[in-house]
Parts: structure tokens; sequence; C-alpha cells
């Protein structure tokens, strides 16, 4: 338990009365608070779980930050750059010299991002589905996605019917599908095309998404993603409190109540940041409207398991390699170099994704281990088989958060629910990255959402002021 986290969890117990009540001490919780706190609102946080940060954690490891959830930024995510710069921290840029490899049909290839090893009837259509895609995701209206009848239809379709549509040869619909597990953390037959090409344009686009120079894994944030969610707790003290699970919401329209094991807490509104499936688990009385009851049922979360793998050196890089590796015929899905240079360890960054990741997760930590190391011996080697330490975080198993990146919108739920996302009920109103127009899924579209909550809170206060 950190000095901050001591700090928060020994203030429980002194409640003091509220204007707004924020579920969730995630990077969009914690945001919107202090946003809403330097408003003058007295806020308050309750986290269900014992730690602050939600999806963006940072273990220590050997004198190593590593980071077991949120970990990149991109140079066009600029709330989060901009709010790093505010707290003093450093990036480094994503180690990218040397080789870098694609695992296709267990054949280990060289390649580099745009420049794939395959035969020119593949790269064709790969290239033709690239430039198809950004030209759709383009049309997509970030306001209102299903704005015409062709969005209607392609929330009909999965990305993997669309796949099967257009794409002739099995490897460019192999690399597509370990392009879709490498970003949404799913397989193209989970996802509605349309959620696709949403989600591409909320983010820059495909290109941006895969790439790392100039793309959503350009850079690191040095000393690990937790300091932003650790130095936002910090400020609001004893406004945090953890270990406090809220169950129960009871609303109207200027005023909720909210039920935890360590009593109920009242306040003028509320807003969730819990991601909408893990929200659906309380209880909200009077019942949401059906839009958003359908949100919170039908919307699963991706699938992710990540582990940091170190090694006294980074031995692959005096190889030539650069340590990264696309793997579409892999156990695992993306690994890439998170070392810090010079003489410090170095350290492998994994991801099991989609249905691997599932299929991962019901054997041991010990049998995940083994598989890692041994997958990455035949990457890199036999100098790969002895890692110094090893530290992985199962995110499909965690209660409050259950699966990452992100919740995924399944064919017909934009549709019907899609709506629902944002808009508010009465005193209750909604955050957190699902929410987002800009950057849903990433660090940067919790920022986004913790802003326009921010705003809709205080037109909502303003208008109904105290009596
Ligand atoms: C492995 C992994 C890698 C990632 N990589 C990146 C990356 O490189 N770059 C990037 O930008 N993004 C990345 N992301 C995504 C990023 O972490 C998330 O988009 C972001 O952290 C979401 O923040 P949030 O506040 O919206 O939600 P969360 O972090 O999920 O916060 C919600 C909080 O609500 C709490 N909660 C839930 N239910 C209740 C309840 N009933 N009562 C009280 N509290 C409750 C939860 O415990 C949690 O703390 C990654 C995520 C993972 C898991």
């Amino acid at each position: 338990m950190t000095s901050t986290e001591r700090l928060i969890t020994a203030s429980a117990g002194q409640h003091e009365p509220s204007d707004i009540i924020v579920v969730g001490a995630g990077l969009a919780g914690l945001r919107a608070a202090s946003l809403l706190e330097a408003r003058g609102y007295m806020v308050q946080v309750l986290e269900a779980q014992g730690h602050v940060g939600g999806r963006v954690m940072t273990r220590h490891l050997d004198g190593e930050a590593v980071d077991l959830g949120a970990q990149w930024i991109g140079p066009h995510q600029h709330r989060i750059r901009q709010l790093a710069r505010e707290f003093g921290l450093t990036t480094a840029p994503q180690y990218t010299t040397g080789q870098a490899f694609v695992d296709l049909n267990g054949e280990l290839r060289p390649y580099k991002t745009l420049r794939l090893p395959v035969d020119v009837a593949t790269a064709l259509e790969l290239a033709w589905c690239v430039w198809t895609t950004e030209w759709l995701r383009a049309g997509v209206d970030l306001h209102r996605p299903v704005s015409d009848a062709s969005a209607a239809r392609w929330d009909t379709m999965t990305v993997a019917d669309w796949t099967r549509r257009h794409l002739q040869q099995a490897a460019a619909r192999q690399v597509l599908g370990a392009v879709v597990r490498a970003v949404f953390a799913a397989e193209p037959e989970e996802l509605s095309f349309l959620h696709f090409l949403y989600y591409l344009q909320a983010n820059g686009g495909l290109l941006r998404l895969i790439g790392v120079r100039g793309g959503a894994q350009q850079d690191t944030l040095s000393g690990g993603a937790g300091q932003l969610t650790a130095r936002l707790a910090r400020a609001l003290q004893r406004r945090v409190l953890l270990n406090t699970p809220v169950t129960r919401i009871q609303h109207e329209r200027t005023r909720v109540r909210l039920h935890t094991p360590r009593g109920v807490f009242e306040a003028r509104c509320a807003v969730v940041t819990a991601p909408p499936p893990v929200a659906g688990r309380i209880t909200f009385e009077p019942a949401l409207p059906p839009p958003r009851q359908r949100l919170m049922c039908d919307m699963p979360m991706g699938a992710i398991i990540k582990a940091n793998v170190l090694y006294p050196r980074p031995f692959w890089r005096a190889q030539g390699h650069s340590g990264e590796l696309l793997g579409c015929a892999s156990e695992l899905e993306l690994v890439f170099d998170r070392s810090r240079g010079g003489d410090a360890p170095g350290v492998l960054v994994v991801f099991m994704a989609g249905e691997r990741a599932r299929a991962w997760s019901r054997r041991s930590p010990g049998e995940r281990r083994r598989m890692v190391v041994r997958e990455l011996t035949r990457y890199f080697g036999p100098a790969a088989l002895n890692p110094s330490a090893y530290t992985e975080q199962d995110w499909t198993n965690e209660s409050y958060i259950m699966g990452a990146y992100a919740g995924l919108m399944p064919p017909g739920l934009w549709t019907a629910a899609g709506s629902a996302l944002r808009e508010p009920v009465g005193a209750l109103f909604w955050a957190g990255t699902e929410s987002a127009r800009t950057g849903f899924g990433y660090l940067e579209g919790a920022l986004e959402s913790a802003e326009r909550v921010t705003e809709e809170v205080t037109a909502c206060l303003t208008k109904h002021p105290p009596r």
C-alpha cells in the first residue's frame, strides 16, 4: 500500500456533506472530482477497490516501475500530455531501433508496420482494407454514430462479417484479426463494424491506433502512468474513500443516496465512472430508462492479460531486435520493449488478448508464466529462458473492471442504446472512457469524459441551487 493509499484509507468514516459523489477513482473519476472541486463544489469519491487508478496500475519490481494497465500516450492525445506536464512528468519514446517481427502461421518474419512480409495479393488487399476503412470512418458522426442508412447497416454486421465479404486472402483476414485483437482486445466476431469505425474515428484512424512514431504507442510516461492517478488522488486527500463499493443508488431530480457497506452517502448529484457493464451491477431506484439498462446488460468488456518480463539486460537489442512482435498466430498478441536503456534491466511487455486471454485466464499463473517464457524464447532465443522477474495482471478477473482495454459494442447496440452512453438521468451523470467522443477506450477519453461531465454537472447544479 502506498502512502497515498494509507492516507486515504485512514480518513474513511469522516463523511462531510457533498454536492457531488463520484463513483470510481480511475482517471475519469479523479479528474472529474478535481475539476469540480476547483469550481468550489464539495466532492466525495467512492472507490470499490483498495487502491486508486482503475485500469491504470503501476507496480514496482526490481527497482523498475512497470505498467500493468495503460502505458502509452500518443502525440495527438493532448489532454493526457497536458496533465503529465502539469505534474512535471516526463515521457520516453518507445524503443524501435532494430528489427520487429510478425508471427504468421508459426513462421517468424521481419516486418515494418506498413510493410508486412506477405505476397502481393495479400498486400494489395490489406492496402485496400486500410484505405476503405479510413474512408468509411471519416464519415462517422461522433455525436450521432447511427446517423444514416449506411451506419445503421454497419451496425447489423460484425467486423468478421465485413471481412468475409470483402477480403478473399486468408492471410489478409489473419492480419486484420490480429490488428483487431491488438487494438480492441476482442475478436472480429464480437464487434459491430460500426463500433470498429467509430473507434477509429474517435482515435484519429487505424494507422494512428497501430502506429508507434506519430501513433498511440509513441511514448511512455517515465516512472509509470500510475503517477497520474496517484497525484490526482493525493490532491483530493480525504475526499477519496477506498474499499467503498456502491451497491445501490436511489435518485431523484435533485438528490441522490448512494448505499455502500460503509454507510449511505447523500449529495445533490452523482457521477458514475464505472465501465457500463460494471455499473450494471449497481441497483438503481427507480430503474433506469430501458436504453441505459440495455447498454449496461449488453456491453461486454475486452479481454486482456498483460505481463512484464524482466531480464538483467535488454539482450535482444545487441542481437539487432527491437523487441517488437505482432503475433498473428502466436499465444502472445503483442510484445514491446519497455526497457529504460543504459544500465537498467531489460523489460519486455507482453499482451494476451481476446479469446486467447480468456483461455489463458482459466489456467494458473504458473502455467501462464511458463507459456510466456517459452514463446519469448522462441522469438528471442535461449537468453530469454531465465527472466529475473515476472509480473502480470489478468484484467478479465477484476471484479470492478471486468475486462479491458474498454467496453465493446456488439452489433445492434449503437442503434438500440448508443445515446444512453452519455445521457444524464435526472441527477445521475455518466463519465469514463466508454462515454468519450474523442479518445474512446484510452486515457485521453477518460479525461475528455471528465471535462464533459464537469460542464454537465455545473449546468445542472446552477439550474437547481440548494434550497
Ligand atoms: C492492459 C491495459 C493496457 C492499456 N493501455 C493503454 C495505453 O497504452 N494507453 C491508453 O491511453 N489507454 C490504455 N488503456 C486503457 C486505459 O487504461 C483506460 O481507458 C482508462 O484508464 C479508463 O479510465 P476510467 O476512469 O474511464 O475507468 P476505470 O479506470 O475503469 O475506473 C473506474 C473505477 O470505478 C471503480 N468502480 C467500479 N464499480 C464501482 C462501484 N460499484 N463502486 C465504486 N467504485 C467502482 C473501479 O474500481 C475503477 O477504479 C489500457 C488498459 C489496460 C487494462
